[in-house]
């Protein structure tokens, strides 16, 4: 089985909400590491908030993600908890991102569901800038680790191969 590394790594990647009121690009700095950044997570407040039976982010420097839509005006932020801020554009309803306030506020995890087709799965692709296929599988490999396995749901996310992979956390990594 070929290991998520061998997988094509952008230098960056474009994305943004479903109504394009918010776009954003990440560019990975040099050496980045595509796994230690690949998270999910199955939490009751991400599965809320993202309406999806597990989440996955990549957690990437503050630095290298900046917004490119003309004002973030529709950016909404939330808090369910004081340490963990989640952004969603209120005019779409679109989740983002997930940032700890805190412990690692040097860090944004976006959500890997809204980087643009072209780069998460090679739609339109020619084969020059992005591959076909597109970059899918080393922004999303899970390897960097899957929070909150005790809320697996029993015949859907434990069948998950994906999700059985890399490193796994009972709860969350704290
Ligand atoms: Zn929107
Ligand atoms: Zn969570």
């Amino acid at each position: 089985m070929a290991s998520s590394t061998d997988f094509p790594q952008p230098k960056y990647v474009t994305g943004g909400c479903l109504c394009q009121s918010l776009t954003y690009r990440i560019d990975f700095p040099d050496n980045y590491d595509f796994k230690k950044g690949s998270l999910t997570c199955q939490c009751t407040q991400c599965r809320k908030n993202t309406g999806s039976f597990f989440f996955p982010s990549q957690n990437v420097p503050q630095s290298a993600f900046r917004w490119t839509s003309p004002d973030t005006t529709t950016l909404g932020r939330y808090n369910a908890t004081p340490e963990g801020e989640r952004g969603f554009c209120t005019k779409c309803g679109s989740f983002l991102y997930w940032r700890h306030a805190n412990l690692d506020a040097e860090r944004i995890g976006v959500a890997v569901g809204t980087v643009d087709p072209l780069f998460l799965f090679g739609e339109g692709a020619d084969g020059t800038q992005v591959p076909k296929g597109g970059f899918g599988r080393i922004l999303s490999n899970g390897e960097g680790g899957h929070l909150w396995c005790d809320n697996e749901i029993p015949g859907i996310t434990d069948k998950m191969e994906f999700l059985q992979t890399g490193r796994r956390w009972p709860k969350s990594d704290e």
